[in-house]
């Protein structure tokens, strides 16, 4: 039994005093039920908030945190919710803050090559907005279109740039946070370098909106590359393909902007998805798509010229280019679209988010081919296979009775997961654990981990107000 309190009339009017009337929503079913999800389709990982508050400024989200501290009651926050771990849900009921009005571009910074931000900001709009000044913000989640750039913060989110550019966290240099008593806290600032004490910045990120709330964002930026070249590579064979992964890195000498890969039965269903020919894909068994960035086209060309050459060497089908923005555009609709696809086809399916090292990548597609006989299930795979991270898809049998589904299902992920932890890997690279792996997190990290991550909980959030259920459960 937890010690919270449930949201009165009394609570709802106070929230109303703090952020205005109209950004309440309370007693409204339908409406509530949008902020009860994220993108994770089972309905288990679903939890509907009692109300809805969507602040407008860090002195609003402190002022909730206090209230909600001194009554006792959860308080989530919550970006696009396009997470895929039940992260922005809120598991205990209580308090959705929304941070959809925050969403201010406040400084773009050319000379510090810096930008700050408010965390509601739709993560394409923002890297728009920099391209414009000649700036780069290298993040690229496949979800750029919709999630926010505090959702990627809280993530740490990675996405198709990481082999070469890295995750969120690289960029992220300083945070003003509500912290869970409702105090504010600015950690680190506009300094490339810094050692004023423990790295806050660091541990905020990929904290999964249990440490606290984002409210501005310092991020650091990069030159806007000024060329960039994608080309796809269609291989007749899985394993053909994900063995090309590491080699194209180490025998062509050059890390790509990204690689990722989809194997057929994704092909096929993002395709179909979204109402594109299968025409150029022939009869391949996977696909790799490669991005090469620079400021030299020549040179970029050159490379990818390379590494068609040695994939055709080893047994590639055929090797292109993408001529045209249209055409670059095309190739990566499909890939951005593969987990939409999935899940329009059955919520009977979990997209899991396995990571290993880059050497290790080939082993990884024997264990779901093993592992789909055993289960007699579908394990389709696609992902950022350039960064060891691959979106293995468990797709329920349909011969498979709703009983035997949920029966099978944590076997699965169980002996997944220890396979891959085998391997070096882990649970998550990139989604998170939220509520969705919790159960899970035993498998890949020791008591000591656990127990340390518990104590700074603990420590900064006493009375386990903030996004609690998410990553371990607190006694
Ligand atoms: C089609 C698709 C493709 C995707 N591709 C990628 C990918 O390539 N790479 C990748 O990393 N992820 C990917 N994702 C997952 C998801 O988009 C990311 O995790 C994203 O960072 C979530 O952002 P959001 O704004 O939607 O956050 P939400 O889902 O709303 O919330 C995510 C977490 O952030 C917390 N949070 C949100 N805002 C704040 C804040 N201001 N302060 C503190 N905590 C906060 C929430 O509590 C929650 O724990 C994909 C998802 C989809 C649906």
């Amino acid at each position: 039994m937890h010690h919270y309190q449930r949201v009165t009339p009394d609570i709802v009017d106070a929230l109303k005093n703090i952020v205005g009337e109209r950004h309440v929503l309370f007693n409204d079913e339908e409406k509530l039920k949008q902020y009860s999800h994220d993108e994770v389709a089972e309905i288990k990982y679903h939890s509907m908030p009692e109300v809805v508050v969507k602040p407008n400024s860090t002195k609003e989200i402190s002022a909730i945190m206090k209230l909600a501290n001194r009554e006792l009651i959860p308080v989530t926050p919550q970006g696009a919710r396009s997470g895929l771990s039940g992260g922005g849900v809120p598991a205990m009921g209580g308090i959705l803050v929304s941070l959809e009005r925050m969403n201010r571009i406040l400084e773009i910074d050319r000379v510090n090559m810096m930008a700050v931000t408010e965390p509601g900001i739709i993560t394409n709009d923002f890297s728009s907005a920099v391209q414009k000044e000649g700036l780069f913000f290298a993040g690229y989640p496949m979800s750029l279109l919709t999630c926010y750039l505090g959702g990627n913060v809280a993530e740490n989110a990675g996405g198709g740039k990481a082999i070469k550019y890295g995750a969120t966290s690289r960029y992220i240099i300083g945070l003003e946070v509500v912290m869970p008593s409702g105090e504010v806290a600015f950690f680190g600032g506009k300094r490339v370098k810094d050692v004023t004490g423990y790295n806050m910045v660091q541990l905020m990120v990929g904290s999964e909106g249990t440490l606290g709330i984002f409210t501005k964002i310092i991020v650091k930026l990069i030159p806007l590359p000024k060329a960039k070249i994608d080309m796809m590579v269609l291989f007749e064979d899985l394993q053909t393909a994900i063995d090309m992964v590491p080699k194209i890195m180490t025998d062509v000498g050059i890390i790509p902007t990204g690689i990722e890969f989809m194997d057929r039965l994704t092909l096929e269903t993002s395709c179909n998805h979204l109402g594109q020919s299968l025409e150029q894909y022939k009869n391949a068994g996977a696909v790799l798509i490669i991005e090469v960035d620079g400021n030299d086209e020549e040179q970029i060309l050159n490379d990818c010229l390379d590494i068609g050459d040695l994939c055709t060497e080893k047994g590639a089908l055929d090797a292109y280019v993408a001529q045209t923005p249209a055409d670059q555009e095309k190739i990566w609709a499909v890939r951005r679209n593969a987990a939409e696809a999935f899940k329009a086809i059955s919520p009977r399916q979990t997209l899991e988010d396995i990571v290993v090292p880059m050497s290790k990548i080939p082993q990884v597609l024997p264990i779901l081919e093993k592992l789909s006989q055993k289960y007699d299930l579908f394990i389709p795979c696609y992902g950022h296979a350039g960064d060891g991270n691959l979106h293995a898809t468990v797709v329920k049998n349909p011969s498979h009775t709703e009983a035997q589904w949920q029966d099978l299902l944590p076997k699965v992920l169980t002996d997944l997961y220890s396979e891959i932890y085998t391997l070096g890997g882990t649970i998550s690279g990139e989604h998170g654990i939220g509520n969705k792996r919790k159960q899970y997190l035993p498998l890949v990290l020791g008591e000591t981990e656990i127990e340390s991550m518990k104590s700074i909980k603990k420590a900064l959030d006493p009375n386990n107000i903030l996004n609690p259920g998410k990553i371990f459960d607190i006694e």
